[in-house]
């Protein structure tokens, strides 16, 4: 971000403005922890600020500090057309396409506020009148810190807002393992635990908060691993009725697509979910090294995301979708045995 974005920015928040704060459809940790970590600390200025979320997110994510005041747009929908249309700056966080909100975006798009963007996807799209992009940072939290100490401000990361921003970092990173995580990242992190970020209450809030039916989703998940070794590729599907089996709640796949990638020798992973209610296939793709998932994603399933992490959807049903899948491997061929 430019020097003089900063100074203005900062001249922008000297005195009490009405916010509104915005993260993705299906919003996971960075994008609850960035957009209420930036909420808590714009609080202390006193302005009138809202964390608008376009629909639901896991229960894991339930706990954090002021979790309870995000407005949800899907459910919420006249009051919070109401907060962002009387905005007088959005600030839009963990995306960089007006897209990323579903429904959300034609309000987005109308509103006359001024944009500012937080974010570290790639191809950023040019809506905001101040954009912060790098997508060499592991998560939009670590921004959101670097942002707050560009206004001078860390002093004011009080114990909450540090807890959102490590809650993010550390889901964005896979808990700091990612080649994403520098070692600004884990200075970021110390200053975090030394501001009161728990860091063993946090972890075991989002990752030790188990189902039994999750763990069985995820057994049946490890048995339908599809491996195709000359494309260096695993894959795994799952359909709406075992979803069902095993009584599926929103969050309860994350990070599936992991164990996927976790196989030797494998450096391109692809998770394909049924979603009958949306009559979608949602997609989550993984690769290690230089292979761009995010291309392979834009050229051929609608989405987009990281080198290393990208999602997208296909129309099709579940076999139809792995097969197109499948079908298009050939033409990477190359691209994945260089890795
Ligand atoms: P996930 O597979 O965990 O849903 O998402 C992986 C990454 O890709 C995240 O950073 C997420 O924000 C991004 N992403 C997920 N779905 C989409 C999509 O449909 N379009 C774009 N552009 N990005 C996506
Ligand atoms: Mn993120």
């Amino acid at each position: 971000m430019k020097k003089q974005d900063i100074t203005d920015i900062k001249t922008l928040l000297q005195s009490p403005k009405k916010i509104v704060i915005v993260p993705h459809k299906n919003p996971d940790g960075d994008a609850i922890g960035s957009t209420l970590g930036l909420y808590l600390y714009l609080l202390k200025y006193n302005h009138e600020v809202r964390v608008i979320a376009p629909n639901d997110y896991p229960d894991f994510l339930k706990w954090m500090p002021s979790e309870a005041t995000v407005l949800k747009y899907d459910t919420q929908t006249e009051a919070s057309e109401r907060l962002i249309e009387q905005a007088e700056i959005l600030f839009t966080l963990d995306f960089n396409a007006l897209n990323r909100t579903g429904d959300m975006e034609p309000v987005l798009a109308k509103s006359e506020a001024i944009k500012i963007m937080i974010d570290h996807h790639q191809q950023p799209d040019d809506y905001a009148l101040y954009t912060y992009s790098d997508v060499r940072m592991s998560s939009t939290c670590e921004m959101v810190y670097h942002f707050i100490d560009m206004l001078s401000d860390v002093d004011k990361i009080d114990a909450d807002i540090a807890t959102c921003l490590y809650t993010g970092i550390m889901t964005d990173t896979g808990s700091f393992r990612f080649s994403s995580t520098t070692a600004t990242t884990h200075k970021v992190i110390a200053d975090l635990i030394d501001k009161g970020a728990e860091n063993a209450e946090i972890h075991n809030a989002i990752y030790d908060t188990n189902s039994y039916n999750r763990l069985q989703l995820l057994g049946c998940t490890l048995s339908n691993l599809k491996v195709l070794p000359e494309y260096r590729t695993a894959y795994i599907t799952l359909s709406q009725q075992e979803l069902n089996n095993f009584d599926y709640k929103k969050g309860d796949t994350e990070g599936f697509v992991n164990y996927a990638l976790s196989l030797q020798n494998i450096i391109f992973a692809a998770i394909f979910i049924e979603d009958q209610k949306q009559n979608i296939i949602k997609i989550s793709l993984r690769s290690k090294g230089d292979f761009s998932v995010n291309e392979f994603s834009r050229a051929h399933f609608s989405g987009g995301g990281h080198t290393n992490a990208a999602g997208g959807k296909s129309d099709t049903d579940l076999n139809e979708t792995v097969e197109k899948f499948i079908s298009i491997l050939p033409s990477y061929k190359k691209a994945l045995n260089n890795e």
